[in-house]
């Protein structure tokens, strides 16, 4: 007799800035359940409503063994796919039923992957500052951490300079101007290099903020800082850009938070125009397919460098972690540092310590989620304010 699904249950909790989704998967065997994450924080009623009205029908009753026929059949049940409401609804069904393996398997996630490569994962957090002196005291604080790989930043994702010159009437928004923040970044990396030196390794993200040709010369000009790498440095619309890229400089490129779709990656892993691969584990569609991209790009010579935010859950990170220390062409691993509240409403929340972070062994994702605790934490609703970026002359431009 087949362990068959039971029910899809969507919890939905906000106990930092995210809202984040989960999907719990019962099954027929009792006490037997996996927890998957469908993060889309911007969209997250959208995402709630694919898996319960959607998802959760189309599951119930079949064999949680199929993790792969059930995703393929996920994917196709709808006709229209690779969108990131869709995509990450079958991310939690895939995670979920992965941790519900391992949980039968009595073995984590990484064993069932093919074992590890290595006892923890290099992980990376985020420097920021409004000043140079600023900027270095961040750097300088998460080296006395133990960390060694720093992404930096000046003022976030940078160039709100002090005054932008709008034009009368202009509309309310996220202003930011480019080319300010082109010259800040490099004035801030020249800062940081001349004083930390070149012992600690630095990535930056553009955050695809740039217009592309001043992508690939703002890619050339921090060649010169030998960072591990530059992130988002286009959109994916953008994506045919990356050529001029590479022709241009040797600075390590990283791409992949907002890729949906196989059509996006597949040109730049064959042509050989980036060098890390960092897709957001639920936006692709869970483990499933980051499993196979990452083989992929193993015979390409590319590495992994998931995208790890506060608007991925902890299951979510639990995910990442397993491929990162399954992963032969494992890169590095962004982590966003939880709060306390975030490790008491999941406890198994991967630890981090001296930048690496740790596995707990427990079979499955190793992870659980205190329910009623979450609910104490509703999602709220309302206009996000960020992703409303324009550019000084008032109009609209990528957050
Ligand atoms: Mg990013």
């Amino acid at each position: 007799m087949p362990v068959t699904i039971t029910d899809v249950q969507t919890i939905l909790t906000q106990p930092a800035g995210s809202r984040l989704i989960v999907v719990k998967i019962l099954t027929s065997e009792p006490g037997l359940y996996g927890l998957g994450c469908a993060t889309f924080t911007q969209r997250f009623q959208a995402v709630y409503t694919a898996i319960h009205e959607h998802l959760r029908p189309f599951l119930i009753g079949r064999d949680v063994d199929r993790i792969e026929d059930l995703w393929q059949m996920a994917m196709v049940n709808s006709y229209w796919r690779n969108g990131p409401v869709l995509n990450n609804a079958i991310s939690g069904m895939d995670i979920a039923l992965w941790d519900i393996k391992g949980k039968r398997a009595g073995m984590p996630i990484y064993q069932l992957l093919g074992g590890k490569c290595r006892e923890a994962a290099a992980v990376y957090s985020h420097a920021d500052g409004g000043t140079n002196e600023e900027i270095e005291d961040s750097v300088r604080a998460l080296m006395a951490q133990g960390y060694r790989y720093i992404r930096t930043q000046a003022s976030g994702y940078g160039g709100r300079a002090s005054r932008i010159p709008k034009p009368e009437g202009a509309v309310e928004g996220s202003y930011f101007d480019p080319r300010e923040y082109v010259r800040r970044t490099l004035n801030a990396f020249e800062h940081v290099r001349n004083t930390v030196g070149e012992d600690i390794e630095l990535m930056h993200d553009i955050h695809e903020r740039l217009r592309p040709i001043e992508a690939v010369g703002f890619a050339k000009d921090m060649e010169q800082f030998k960072l591990f790498f530059l992130e988002d440095p286009l959109a994916p619309e953008d994506n045919a850009w990356f050529r001029h890229i590479r022709q241009t400089c040797t600075t390590p490129i990283a791409m992949g938070e907002l890729f949906n779709n196989p059509g996006e990656w597949l040109p730049l892993i064959q042509d050989r125009l980036i060098d890390f691969l960092r897709m957001h584990i639920s936006q692709m569609g869970g483990i499933t397919p980051a499993r196979n991209v990452a083989a992929m790009g193993h015979m390409y010579g590319i590495r992994t460098a998931w995208h790890g935010p506060g608007d991925v859950s902890p299951i979510g990170h639990a995910a990442n972690l397993h491929l990162d220390l399954w992963a032969p062409n494992f890169g590095i691993q962004e982590w966003c540092r939880f709060n306390e509240l975030v490790y008491e409403m999941f406890p198994g929340t991967p630890e981090v310590r001296e930048g690496y972070m740790y596995p707990n062994d427990q079979p499955g994702l190793g992870i659980d989620i205190d329910e009623t605790l979450a609910a104490r934490y509703p999602c709220t609703n309302e206009i996000i304010g960020w992703t409303q970026a324009r550019t000084p002359d008032g109009g609209p431009a990528r957050p």
